[in-house]
């Protein structure tokens, strides 16, 4: 069966004093995991000095669905496609939504990947390839399995 992939970056809404909102990342992960399980979506969402990136893979219909949700929220902004494709085999089958945070030790790695051309379209599978490896690198994974 073909697995439909979708990533798309935004940015996230700050707090009144301009400090990223934790919570807010809480609380969206929580019910993006619990929604996500219930249709059978599986992805990571990467968030790196306010800015979201994250990774939808499932039937394509369901990743549009959750997709159209999430461009309507006002919870991020200058929400933009990046890569959207079919692939033989699902990434992130380990993982409802896993989450890679900013720091320092992450942020490293981005330099030489292709998350570092975010600007400049990079390649739908060299993009979902390096989420899937930070995804495998984190603690904070809310497993599936
Ligand atoms: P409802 O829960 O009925 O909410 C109605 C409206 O209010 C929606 O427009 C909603 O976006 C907005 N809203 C909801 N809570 C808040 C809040 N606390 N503050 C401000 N506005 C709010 N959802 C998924 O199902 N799967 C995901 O993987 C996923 N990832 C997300 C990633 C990011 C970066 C963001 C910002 C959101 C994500 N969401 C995800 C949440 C998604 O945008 C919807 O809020 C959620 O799916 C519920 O949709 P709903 O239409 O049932 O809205």
């Amino acid at each position: 069966m073909s697995i439909y992939s979708l990533v798309y970056s935004s940015r996230a809404q700050l707090k009144p004093d301009r400090s990223t909102d934790l919570a807010m990342i809480d609380e969206i992960l929580a019910n993006a995991r619990q929604r996500n399980a219930k249709v059978n979506v599986t992805g990571a969402l990467l968030f790196t000095e306010g800015r979201f990136v994250q990774a939808l893979e499932g039937d394509r219909n369901e990743v549009r669905a959750t997709y159209d949700r999430i461009e309507a929220d006002p919870r991020h902004s200058n929400v933009e496609i990046l890569s959207s494709q079919f692939s033989e085999r699902r990434r992130f089958k380990l993982w409802s939504m896993a989450f890679v945070g900013d720091n320092e030790a992450l942020r490293s790695r981005f330099d030489d990947s292709p998350l570092a051309q975010l600007g400049r379209k990079p390649a739908g599978d060299a993009l979902l390839d390096f989420m899937l490896e930070l995804a495998r690198c984190t603690d904070d994974t809310a497993q599936i399995h």
